[in-house]
């Protein structure tokens, strides 16, 4: 399997042709304008110490400063950051965002680590960073296994070495650091949005729509609560090791799987039968892509949906909310099938577009209600949807490609009126 920064560099490609892209600003897309790799020594909590690794790519700031999460994973490295702040740079492009694109990394799987370890891992990718990042050059929010806590910890180490509160220097941050209400669901947010503009297209009700999503993080988890909320019927969930798939179309209560798995850990471990309103079967991890159902949510990690598993996927629409979740091979097949896919790019660009809202505020002191909040956000996705569907129509391309050529048509005007 190609890495994610293959993948990202062949999608690239695609759109670039479909699209005739100035070949400068293709030649600048291949490569992060920087990339940062340094080590973290953290004193562990039996008095050693260890060396990890941690990263920063700043990949383009063509529309405005770098703007993108920070992982926590022991698959963190240099080509997955690549991969990811480019997918970042596109993203804020597509979403008529002001901002380019970045993304972080420490290489450590979260889990092995005592709280206060955490958040001494945390504090010292501030240290080893605090140069290249800032309210006005790089601005890092959660992405996989971060959260505001560890925002928390971030900003509290850039404000002790800044000497000054700096609020805007990270995003996703606790309201009581700075942060807005709406953004710890805006991820999942973005992309019910889409969904259900997509569903009152097609004429359905919630109800006839069975949902499956992989993943329960912040996104997955948050996604499966809004669509259960909105009357969709949750037919799979599943975490990194297994899937609960309803046996009948009657559905799994996510509410229910959140407390299963704030006890057990994993839904592997959890007395499932006691999950849902029906019968429900365990699962591996992977079973949740192919099952029967109208929606498929990968809300997980990379490389989900590939060339082993196109053909058995039953969704006729999917929702990326994880980003790279679907290999280019995979794209091809499940274009030939018709199955439609609404692109990373657009479907959890909620996330990042509510940081921006926090950013923004922070920097105006201003504060913006959550409905407020949360109205911008559906306006300003749902106006991406648009303006990326009239260019599928017009160049005659799939959705992640149109979400592509409008991202680089805008990096491509940006820097025509600068020269
Ligand atoms: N990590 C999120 C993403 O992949 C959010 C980034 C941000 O809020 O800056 O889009």
């Amino acid at each position: 399997m190609n890495t994610p920064f293959e993948n990202a560099m062949s999608q690239l490609d695609r759109a670039a042709g479909s699209m005739q892209l100035d070949a400068q600003l293709h030649a600048r897309l291949r490569k992060p304008e920087k990339l940062h790799i340094v080590s973290l020594p953290v004193l562990m909590d039996d008095g050693s110490e260890k060396i990890f690794v941690g990263y920063r790519s700043q990949f383009n700031s063509i529309l405005g400063l770098y703007k993108g999460g920070i992982r926590f994973a022991d698959s963190v490295n240099a080509d997955e950051v690549k991969a990811l702040s480019f997918w970042m740079a596109i993203k804020t492009a597509a979403v008529g965002l002001p901002l380019g694109g970045g993304k972080g990394g420490v290489c450590v799987d979260p889990r092995s680590l005592s709280s206060a370890e955490l958040e001494r891992v945390s504090r010292a990718w501030v240290r080893a960073l605090y140069d290249v990042i800032g309210p006005e050059k790089d601005v890092p929010a959660p992405d996989v296994a971060t959260n505001p806590r560890v925002m928390g910890w971030m900003v509290d180490e850039y404000n002790q070495i800044a000497g000054v509160q700096t609020p805007a220097a990270f995003t996703g941050k606790d309201v009581s650091d700075g942060g807005v209400v709406a953004r710890a669901t805006s991820t999942s947010r973005g992309g019910f949005y889409l969904l259900e503009k997509i569903r009152q297209m097609h004429g359905k009700k919630p109800a006839d729509m069975r949902v499956a999503i992989q993943g329960f993080g912040n996104a997955g988890m948050h996604m499966a609560q809004l669509v259960y909320d909105a009357g969709y019927t949750v037919v799979g969930v599943s975490d990194s090791r297994s899937s609960l798939i309803s046996d009948g179309d009657c559905g799994i209560d996510p509410y229910k799987a959140q407390e299963v798995k704030k006890v057990h850990g994993s839904f592997a471990e959890s007395p499932f039968e006691n999950l849902c309103k029906e019968r429900v079967r365990i699962g591996n991890s992977s079973d949740v892509i192919t099952m029967d159902c109208d929606v498929l949510i990968p809300a997980a990690v990379e490389n989900q949906i590939t060339v082993h598993n196109a053909m058995e996927i039953q969704a006729s629409l999917i929702i990326e909310l994880a980003n790279g979740p679907t290999t280019p091979e995979a794209d091809r097949i499940l274009e030939k099938r018709g199955v439609q896919v609404i692109p990373d790019v657009l479907a959890n660009a909620g996330g990042v577009i509510v940081s921006y809202y926090e950013w923004y505020q922070n920097m105006h002191d201003e504060q913006w209600s959550e409905d407020e909040t949360n109205e911008k956000l559906r306006v300003q996705i749902s106006d991406a949807y648009m303006a990326i569907s009239a260019l599928c129509e017009e160049y005659k391309v799939s959705f992640r490609d149109g979400a592509f050529i409008h991202a680089l048509l805008r990096m491509q005007k940006s820097l025509a009126a600068s020269r």
